[in-house]
């Protein structure tokens, strides 16, 4: 970020390259591009690092509930003719989770003989011991599920964050300078399952409000007239009705919850946004909510079978990530000893379970003695799930050198 004198952003830097792992300045060292706007809107998805340094610097998120999130994982197949159901769509909610995990999964047949299929978890889980890619491996065993992907082949494998807060979560729009659009504020329905309509809604009304006061010869203020603007949308009315899902199924679990946030939507829609329950609250961060590993019991995945389900690393593969191996490390620790003096007793390290890319690695000696901390950081398909769901918030996700990191095809 480039901010002015007075704090206020005034653009950012793009492209920096040539810097070795070690920080200094390499044969090809590229300063990067200051690109200077009157208003700098910042749209990086979920959990973006510069929307996060903003939150934080201009208390954005003061009097807001916190952001949620899910890790959503995502396989393409390409199946035989006789399997290839042009359109079909089939969503679920649970299994393989327990009740008290939220989640569910999706399903499309589409273009070329494709199946796309995803697992979502909530990362309010509390089980350290749960890894949210094992639980899609098992998932797709499933009989409703394991037919649709037989005689097929795996093509591409990926894994992002979503945002689900909802409308309690979503920070002050504006800031000196700029405004946060898209899923960088988090504008997902979650009961929808959906959130790209009001992204490209909102970065329209900021863009307008934008158009607008340069017009009137204003340049890098606070664009309050965005947030006006929002509230006045459809997409606040859309967010306001779906408010209370998420902490209804977190409170009474997916059965229960299911039922009764589906009876408060309606209520909620027929109302204009009335619900008995008020606007819910969801407490803690997905990383508070992180549970003792001494309170669980670990649980014993299926070893793959290598036709419907498969290990993290050939699956990493498939995501084709790439990061030069001599750029300063992405993922960085704020304390490098907590992982092993913390998280390890406390919550068995959960890094190396709830990354979907064997990025974190716990190695012992040969005497199963004097355990390291180990960062395969080349393997990241940059979800931000571990900036997320780290119990001691210490992992920080930074972009990579040069732009690198997963290649989605088709994805
Ligand atoms: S290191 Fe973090 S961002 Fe990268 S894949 Fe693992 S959990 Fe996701």
């Amino acid at each position: 970020m480039l901010f002015d004198e007075n704090g206020a952003v005034r653009g950012v830097v793009a492209g920096v390259f040539g810097i070795d792992k070690d920080g200094n300045k390499g044969a090809d060292y590229q300063p990067g591009v200051e690109l200077l706007a009157k208003y700098t809107f910042i749209g990086e998805g979920v959990r973006g690092s510069l929307a996060k340094q903003l939150i934080a610097k201009f208390g954005l998120s003061e009097g807001k509930q916190p952001q949620k999130f899910g890790i959503g994982l995502k396989e393409l197949w390409q199946v035989p003719d006789e399997k290839f159901q042009p359109g079909l769509v089939q969503h679920t909610l649970g299994w393989p989770l327990d009740d008290k995990t939220g989640g569910g999964s999706f399903m499309y047949h589409f273009g070329d003989n494709y199946v796309a299929i995803g697992f979502v978890v909530h990362l309010n889980y509390k089980n350290p011991w749960l890894s949210p890619f094992d639980e899609f491996q098992r998932f797709k065993q499933h009989s409703a599920v394991r037919p649709h992907l037989e005689g097929g082949k795996r093509i591409a494998y990926g894994a992002r964050a979503i945002t689900e807060g909802g409308l309690q979560s979503i920070p002050k729009l504006f800031f000196p300078g700029g405004a946060l659009i898209g899923c960088s504020a988090g504008f997902v329905n979650v009961p929808r399952i959906k959130g790209s309509h009001n992204a490209m809604k909102t970065g329209m009304l900021a863009a307008e409000a934008a158009f607008a006061a340069i017009q009137n010869g204003r340049q890098g203020d606070e664009l309050a007239e965005y947030e006006t603007a929002f509230k006045a949308s459809w997409v606040h009315k859309e967010l306001k009705i779906v408010r209370n899902t998420k902490p209804i199924i977190a409170k009474f679990g997916t059965a229960l919850g299911t039922l009764i946030s589906g009876v408060d939507m309606t209520i909620s829609n027929l109302t204009g946004g009335f619900s008995i329950f008020g606007t819910m609250k969801h407490g803690k961060t997905d990383a508070e909510s992180t549970g003792l590993a001494k309170d669980y019991e670990p649980i014993v995945y299926p070893k793959p079978d290598n036709e419907i389900s498969f290990d993290k690393l050939s699956s990493v593969f498939l995501s084709a990530t790439n990061h030069d191996e001599n750029q300063p490390a992405h993922l960085r620790l704020k304390d490098p000893s907590v992982p092993i003096e913390v998280n390890l007793p406390r919550f068995g390290e959960p890094a190396r379970l709830y990354c979907p890319a064997g990025v974190y690695e716990v190695l012992y000696d040969e005497a199963g003695q004097n355990p390291k901390f180990q960062i395969n950081f080349q393997n990241c398909v940059h979800c931000k799930t571990c900036d997320i769901k780290d119990p001691s918030q210490n992992i920080v996700w930074t972009t990579p050198q040069g732009g690198d990191g997963p290649n989605y095809p088709n994805m």
